[in-house]
């Protein structure tokens, strides 16, 4: 049992000072609000005939000066990326992608992809995430034992503890191709290993690289293999001006719109970046209730663009069907997992693309990063207490906008996933951070020298 005592809590409608959470196993169960009076707070709702009363002491969280919300979705990531960090300056996708990250890749061994990982999540759990969807492109190798490197980064995140789903990318064409029996093959053993919905924190989910590096054959069979097992489909889509030319002329339609003659397209598909979307592929996106995940950070860094998500989170945006996530991309392209940053990033870069100070107001950045997380009772106990009592954010007057313009990720004092604390006091639980930082410089040094850069 652990009790979050006194925390101002981000409800999904209100937000509500001095509340009180209880969580009993991977729920919360109750959660009490002040009475109007200022004296003790009252049950404002309970699940159960008697979930408020304490089996034994209950770990307690004091909340004071503190904001309790539902834990961040980190919506797309390339975890392995932490040990390729700050070689972007300068260089477009395509170079970027050619001459760094793809050596870099190629050169890292199981030890390697499992201290970058595990960096990674530590980075990635003190920025705010309890939800993860890694794009992981590493998933050749395992010559140790039975692990493949894929294997190395689910159990990396099923030990450390958060939620996570792994899209197992592939590519059947170009650089680091794989025969398509290989991948379909590879993917069916992970759905088997990772089964996934029926109440785990891991899942696996197809995780096409973007539509210039995959056949179409390929992509309809691992989509409906993914169907099959309940599994989502992502893929980088849209990203870059030279993407969507290159698909005209391959294919006489731009990505979004192939996708869609492919029968690629549903509730189940993620779209990561959609930068450059014609109105026409809009419309597929929203006809077929696509999620599109944002990454405002990758976007200028990377120069590629801005993509139009004010339009589509505006009240005729909504209707129109198109669901909107957050993420931070990998860290070779942002150079960093922080959610708050991200939150922040996503609402200045509307505001001046779009000429509109009301852009993307504070709940709509949040409504996005959380994705239908609630604090209520019967909820998945996934949080995350924020510390308010710093210099660059006091003194606080909306709640909401400290959130997303003030806070940063370092302000993260407490992270529970599943009911199970990670952080709490701005420490990573059960882990070494201290020897962790020196086995990663170590190896981080090592790699960049076998790759040759
Ligand atoms: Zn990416």
């Amino acid at each position: 049992m652990i009790l979050i005592d006194n925390a101002t809590l981000v409800l999904p409608d209100r937000v509500i000072p001095r509340g009180t959470v209880r969580i009993d196993g991977d729920r919360i169960v109750e959660v009490a609000l002040p009475s109007l009076e200022g004296k003790e707070p009252a049950p404002s709702a309970s699940l159960g005939a008697e979930p408020t009363v304490a089996r034994g002491e209950p770990h307690i969280i004091d909340g004071t000066h503190k904001i309790l919300l539902p834990g961040l979705v980190n919506a797309h990531t390339h975890l392995e990326q932490t040990f390729m960090r700050g070689y972007s300056a300068g260089r477009a996708l395509l170079d970027w992608l050619k001459n760094c990250i793809w050596k870099l890749q190629a050169a890292m061994d199981a030890d390697d992809v499992r201290l970058a990982v595990t960096l990674g999540l530590v980075e990635a759990v003190r920025g705010g995430a309890t939800t993860i969807v890694d794009h992981h492109k590493i998933t050749w190798g395992g010559g140790r034992g039975r692990s493949t490197h894929s294997d190395v980064v689910l159990e990396a995140a099923e030990r450390f503890g958060v939620r996570f789903v792994l899209a197992r990318a592939w590519a059947d064409r170009g650089a680091n191709a794989e025969s398509p029996a290989a991948i379909l093959a590879d993917l069916e053993r992970l759905f088997d290993a990772w089964p996934g919905p029926a109440g785990g924190r891991i899942r696996v989910a197809n995780g096409p690289l973007a539509p210039w590096r995959c056949s179409a054959e390929t992509l309809q069979r691992t989509t409906e293999l993914a169907r099959r097992r309940g599994g989502l489909n992502h893929c980088h889509m849209n990203e870059t001006q030279d993407e969507v030319a290159l698909a005209l002329r391959e294919t006489g339609m731009r990505p979004v719109e192939w996708f869609g003659s492919l029968g690629l397209l549903g509730p189940d598909f993620q779209a990561v970046h959609g930068v450059w979307l014609s109105d026409q592929e809009i419309k597929l996106l929203a006809k077929n209730n696509v999620t599109l995940v944002h990454c405002p950070a990758a976007n200028m860094l990377l120069a590629s663009g801005v993509a139009p998500i004010a339009r589509l989170s505006s009240s005729t945006g909504r209707a129109q069907g198109i669901r909107l996530a957050l993420a931070t991309d990998g860290p070779a392209s942002n150079d960093g997992q922080d959610m708050f940053e991200t939150m922040r990033l996503a609402a200045y870069l509307q505001r001046v693309s779009t000429l509109n100070a009301q852009a993307m107001a504070p709940r709509q950045v949040i409504d996005m990063a959380t994705q239908g997380g609630a604090i209520a009772p019967g909820a998945k106990a996934d949080l995350v207490l924020v510390d308010l009592n710093a210099a660059h954010i006091q003194p606080v007057g909306d709640v909401l906008a400290s959130l997303v313009y003030n806070a940063r990720g370092s302000d993260v004092d407490a992270v529970i996933v599943d009911g199970r604390i990670l952080v709490e006091g701005k420490r990573v639980l059960g882990l070494d951070e201290g020897a962790l930082l020196d086995e990663c410089r170590d190896r981080a040094r090592y790699l960049v020298r076998r790759a040759g850069l």
